[in-house]
């Protein structure tokens, strides 16, 4: 991809997600992971961690949804009957037939996929998605909340 449009992605705000770097480090105790743990899951290095840990870097989205997808299935190992979004939400048809997360059915890991159209309506960047989908009872219910939402 062309460096300037990287740029201009980093300063618009696209290529960030929502967490914070005290959360990262929180997120990393709960899964009772060393940062050498979590720089392979991730498939960066330590220093990546680090850099993420103490605020000298954005986390990127790809890391933020890979962090979240582990904390959900600590949670489902634990909880293998989990309703899927659809039916938490109560969404009709309508919003159904066009929602990725009902056509691959992605039960309660919605939240991981792009292009859902939660109450009906589209988020078109990732940093939208998660801030919405952060203050809803899906995530909340398999994702733990260890930092509480700031606006
Ligand atoms: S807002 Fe997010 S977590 Fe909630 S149902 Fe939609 S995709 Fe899932």
């Amino acid at each position: 991809m062309c460096y300037y449009v990287v740029l201009i992605q980093i300063i618009t705000g696209e290529r960030v997600g929502k967490m914070k770097p005290a959360e990262l480090s929180l997120i990393r105790h709960y899964l009772g992971k060393t940062q050498e743990h979590i720089a392979r899951a991730l498939c960066v290095s330590i220093k990546t961690i680090q850099a993420y840990e103490e605020g000298r870097r954005a986390i990127t989205p790809n890391c933020e949804k890979q962090i979240y997808l582990l904390m959900a299935l600590k949670t489902r190992a634990g909880r293998p009957n989990q309703k899927p979004c659809w039916e938490i939400k109560k969404c009709p048809e309508e919003w159904r037939i066009v929602c990725p997360a009902w056509e691959y059915r992605a039960g309660d890991l919605c939240w991981f996929i792009n292009g859902t159209s939660c109450g009906g309506v589209f988020k078109n960047t990732w940093k939208d998605k998660i801030h919405h989908c952060r203050k809803c009872e899906v995530f909340g219910n398999i994702i733990p909340a260890l930092i509480p939402e700031a606006e």
